[in-house]
């Protein structure tokens, strides 16, 4: 299907939602969120129409959009119409809040004569009362069953438009649902877990539900529902994505090691320093910060451009090449000035640049490091030593 220009579904790339959190009515503050949102890597983004107002919000709003604009209908199907009058490329409804048979009929003829998709957004949070009374409550099937239902009453209008969600907020139930979802419907899937909560929590609950299913092959389209600012909702489903190898890199992809008794410097300073120039330049590269030029240019030589700590110096590795050895402070300028010639030149073009001498140099401290730490990782014989003058002071 076609979400405005978007595709989603069949072999159209995994695409990152989120939703807006503004006042819909408020126009300019919602159109500033889209772009924020844009800018981190979203591909749709949906905006709640609860009232007049907001759909009238979305007639300026869509003229103005850097992405397809999804309506959020609850219990108004008035609202659906009054939405595909404001031009939005699509709705969401729910079919917990809006029952009655010809109201759903009326909105889905009315997307089906101007060609919008539609998704069927259950969530278990909100089950028709009728289906969780037949199946229990909230089961996975009753959450097909839901989806299926609405899907009988579109296509007793001929409307077919439609991906499909069966959210929820545990995080094995909603696996299982879409699981079953999928073994149910041929339609393109949105996957979330519902009210996820802030992060850290939100993020792994998030993380773990739909990464499940994304390895698993199921799913089209993402949306993490963090309580947090809806640009970390898109950027750690863009963080997924691009993780599991779905979507091609668009910001950086910091990988450094958790720091052992090996390293040399403090890696979670210079890793923090180097993500954040990282990406406050928007530089598309796999970047490594490793503490230890022992294990770090060997562990990371899959990496584009990474930096390993010497003894007070810093070897800066270009697929796991040292090019050059450079003094620990100037660490994280280093990477940074190695990442922009790499955007600007290209990997063999920096690879032939490399000093002369930089591996021999880079190699003889590591051999010095081995030496003189090699059998003694954690520095042990040093703290035993600190401790026992530490005990008679
Ligand atoms: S051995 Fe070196 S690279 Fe590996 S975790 Fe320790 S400091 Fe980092």
């Amino acid at each position: 299907m076609m979400v405005g220009t978007v595709p989603v579904g069949g072999d159209a790339p995994v695409t990152v939602q989120s939703m807006t959190t503004t006042k819909t009515a408020d126009v300019e503050g919602t159109l500033a969120q889209i772009y924020a949102l844009a800018g981190a890597g979203c591909d749709i983004v949906r905006c709640t129409c609860n009232e007049e107002e907001a759909a009238e919000g979305l007639a300026h709003i869509v003229a103005s959009k850097p992405i397809p604009i999804v309506a959020d209908i609850h219990f108004q199907y008035k609202l659906a119409l009054a939405a595909m009058e404001a031009g939005v490329h699509a709705l969401r409804l729910n079919p917990g809040n809006i029952r009655k048979p010809a109201h759903i009929k009326l909105v889905a003829s009315e997307a089906r004569d101007r060609g919008l998709p539609i998704r069927i957004g259950v969530n278990a949070g909100s089950l028709d009362p009728d289906i969780a009374a037949q199946y229990g409550g909230a089961t996975p099937e009753a959450l097909v069953a839901s989806a299926v239902r609405e899907l009988d009453h579109f296509r007793e209008v001929d409307f077919d438009d439609v991906k499909i969600s069966v959210k929820a907020s545990n995080v094995g139930l909603m696996i299982d649902a879409y699981r079953l979802l999928a073994d149910t419907v041929d339609h393109p899937l949105h996957l979330g877990v519902t009210e996820a909560g802030p992060p850290p929590a939100g993020l792994v609950k998030s993380a773990a539900g739909i990464g499940t299913l994304l390895a698993a092959g199921i799913g089209d389209t993402i949306r993490f529902s963090l309580t947090a600012d809806p640009v970390e909702e898109a950027r750690a489903g863009r963080v997924l994505v691009e993780a599991l190898g779905l979507r091609e890199r668009r910001s950086v992809d910091l990988i450094a090691c958790p720091s052992c008794g090996r390293a040399e410097v403090d890696v979670i300073a210079v890793a923090t320093a180097a993500q954040a120039a990282l990406e406050a330049r928007n530089i598309p590269l796999q970047v490594a910060v490793m503490g230890c030029v022992v294990n770090g240019p060997g562990e990371a030589r899959d990496a584009d451009l990474g930096i390993a700590a010497g003894r007070g110096k810093g070897h800066l590795f270009v697929k796991g090449q040292v090019v050059r050895v450079v003094p620990e402070a100037e660490m994280v300028e280093a990477l940074i000035a190695e990442a922009e010639a790499i955007v600007a030149e290209g990997i063999d073009a920096r690879l032939a640049a490399a000093d002369a001498d930089a591996e021999a140099i880079a190699a003889a401290e590591r051999e010095q490091l081995i030496e003189l730490r090699g059998v003694d990782a954690n520095r042990s014989a040093d703290k035993i030593a600190r401790i026992r003058e530490l005990a008679d002071e």
